[in-house]
């Protein structure tokens, strides 16, 4: 935290902040071909939709959007000054126009403002990073798991369509026994 400096309204300051720059990039996880494939263990291959590219419930795009974070310094008239003081004594956030601005990203210089914005943008830089390591391990283990829902759904799928053929040959044979006893009885109609 950086020494708490008194300013007043109409004050000229540099306020420190960084700005972000999305990028479109292909997606690391299928390199943009929107779906993995999974070897299990066994050998076989699982070919899976590329969750990491997903949008919510959206078909995977291939790619993803990744921000730069730039160091940014810009001069701001204070306008007002919202002061709290309490038994630790006297806290301040300054308004200018809409914004409130913390005492830390007030400077004099833009020189010291465009240093810590710099701290600010590396520092969000890392944590994108660290989110998409995160992200990345997240989402292949959900692979394996997905791979395993959708494996058990076609096996239960399986079971159901050998049940369904059961109960359709039971009905055929049904409709045939019918279908052969009016024949029959036609045909002793006919004998007689
Ligand atoms: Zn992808």
């Amino acid at each position: 935290m950086k020494e708490e400096k008194r300013y007043s309204v109409g004050d000229i300051i540099w306020h420190s902040r960084y700005g972000m720059n999305p990028t479109v990039k292909t997606c690391p996880i299928c390199d943009g071909k929107k779906e993995v494939t999974l070897i299990l263990g066994n050998g076989d291959k699982v070919i899976l939709e590329c969750a990491y590219c997903q949008r919510g419930y959206n078909n995977p795009t291939g790619t993803v959007t990744v921000y730069e974070y730039i160091a940014v310094a810009e001069q701001r008239t204070i306008t007002a000054i919202n002061s709290v003081i309490s038994a630790i004594g006297e806290e301040r956030e300054y308004k200018c126009g809409y914004d409130t601005l913390g005492n830390d990203d007030i400077f004099d210089t833009e020189e010291e403002a465009l240093a810590r914005s710099r701290c600010k943008a590396e520092e969000a830089s890392r944590n994108q990073e660290t989110k998409i390591e995160y992200l990345k391990k997240d989402k292949y283990r959900s692979f394996s798991w997905n791979a395993g829902y959708w494996l058990r759904q076609i096996h239960e799928a399986e079971k159901n369509i050998e049940r369904w053929k059961e109960k359709a040959k039971i009905c055929e044979v049904r409709s045939k026994g019918t279908k052969v006893n009016s024949e029959m009885g036609e045909r002793n109609e006919r004998k007689e």
